[in-house]
């Protein structure tokens, strides 16, 4: 027998195809093909680097292994192998194991980790569409969502897929793919973005589905939605995403924490509720982050939204005379209200937006949590193990 070697590898099921991993190596270990992205054995030396950056925990994969698995064999999964049974090597195995996981323990220190569904979500269809064969949709519509005063442009972008099948379940994301060249002359990767309607459509039986776009200063994909014009042709790979989803079960109740686009899924699973569970039991309450109401994205239609099925907390950062708030800080204010949630086993907790968020929101639910006697860690863990704790952040 080889001598074992503890092999990285990515989910291709879970893996959202952001290539935030990809770019984040440091000795370009990890590429991609059309289909999958994948960590080459030879040159990955455990730096993980990676880990703390993957938006989903598909990246924090490990088989130990007396042969590495190639790179074309990993092009081809759909999904991971089981770990073959090595039967005895002497303590090899074993020895192996606890270095990666200490190395592993240091890098799993932030919020993240590895992510499940829901119990009660539906199965998703993910990595139908690739960089070799997109979907082609037709843009349906495109609404400016922020006053032109507030200085953001956010756009509601509905796509519509005409014949082609792309079923998407809320919480998930689709690729879209600029068209030209990077600075190196190659295609430009896709980008992520969440879908923002339920997954019957953005309009109920039409085969459309609705994205939340910010213009960003010199972004290539932004600047390339946001100049979409009814009737253009974009392509678009995925669906991707198959743990940042919304029970189905309607006693489940949904803590959501956004800021600003990252608000997109939490859209869709308000209208998911709206259409098929208005009289649920499970509660939604929302803790939404933006610089001022006007550029706060469906501000207007949020706040139609009853208070009896969604509980809306707006939090503004930026409003001339008032101090700053922030999601967390509010989450402080409404600590009663969450630490009854984090109690009930029911409660699945959601965190969508800005990276920056997540250190901040974790402080809260920490405080929150431990000033009721709850040991916050051990909680998230439990909750996270059971598909009830779900961080995506960019
Ligand atoms: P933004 O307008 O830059 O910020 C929204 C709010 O968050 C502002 O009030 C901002 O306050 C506040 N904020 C800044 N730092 C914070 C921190 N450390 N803790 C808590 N709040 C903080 O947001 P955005 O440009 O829309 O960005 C949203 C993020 O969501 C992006 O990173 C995007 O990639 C991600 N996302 C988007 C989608 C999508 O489908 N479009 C899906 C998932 C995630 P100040 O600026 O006043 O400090």
């Amino acid at each position: 027998m080889n001598k074992p070697l503890k092999q990285h590898l990515i989910d291709p099921e879970i893996c959202i195809r952001c290539y935030t991993c990809e770019m984040t190596c440091p000795l370009e270990a990890i590429t991609h093909d059309d289909n999958n992205v994948v960590v080459d054995a030879e040159k990955c030396n455990f730096c993980m680097d990676c880990i703390p950056v993957c938006p989903t925990g598909s990246i924090d994969e490990w088989r130990i292994v007396t042969t590495p698995y190639s790179l074309d064999e990993q092009f081809g999964w759909e999904d991971l192998p089981e770990q073959k049974d090595l039967g005895d090597s002497g303590g090899e195995v074993e020895a192996l194991d606890d270095t990666i996981e200490a190395l592993l323990a240091e890098a799993h220190k932030g919020a993240g980790g590895r992510s499940r569904a829901p119990a009660s979500a539906a199965k998703p269809t993910v990595n139908l569409y690739n960089l070799g064969k997109p979907a082609t949709a037709r843009v349906q519509g495109t609404y400016r969502l922020t006053s032109e005063e507030s200085g953001a442009e956010v756009r509601h972008i509905i796509l519509d897929f005409g014949n082609q099948s792309l079923p998407v379940l809320e919480g998930q994301s689709i690729g879209i793919t600029p068209p030209g060249v990077d600075a190196k002359g190659k295609p430009h990767l896709p980008r992520l973005y969440s879908v923002s309607s339920p997954r019957d459509g953005e309009r109920p039986h039409y085969n459309n589905l609705s994205l939340t776009v910010k213009r960003e200063d010199g972004g290539v994909c932004s600047t390339y939605l946001c100049d979409l014009k009814m009737g253009d042709e974009v392509k678009v790979t995925g669906p991707f995403g198959a743990t940042f989803l919304m029970p189905d079960d309607p006693s489940a109740r949904l803590l959501m924490i956004c800021t600003g686009t990252g608000s997109a899924p939490f859209r869709a699973f308000t209208m998911r509720r709206q259409r098929v569970a208005a009289g649920a039991s499970g509660d939604m309450v929302m803790f939404f982050g933006a610089r001022t109401p006007d550029s706060l994205p469906y501000f207007g239609p949020l706040n139609k939204v009853p208070e009896r099925l969604l509980k809306k907390h707006l939090v503004f950062s930026r409003i001339p005379g008032v101090a700053k708030e922030y999601v967390q800080d509010r989450m402080m204010v409404e600590q009663e209200v969450i630490a009854e949630m984090l109690a009930d086993p029911a409660t699945h907790i959601y965190i969508c937006g800005l990276k920056g968020m997540e250190q901040g929101v974790e402080q809260s639910f920490k405080n929150i949590a431990e000033s009721t006697g709850m040991p916050w860690e051990a909680t998230r863990d439990v909750m996270r193990d059971e598909g009830r704790y779900h961080v995506e952040t960019y």
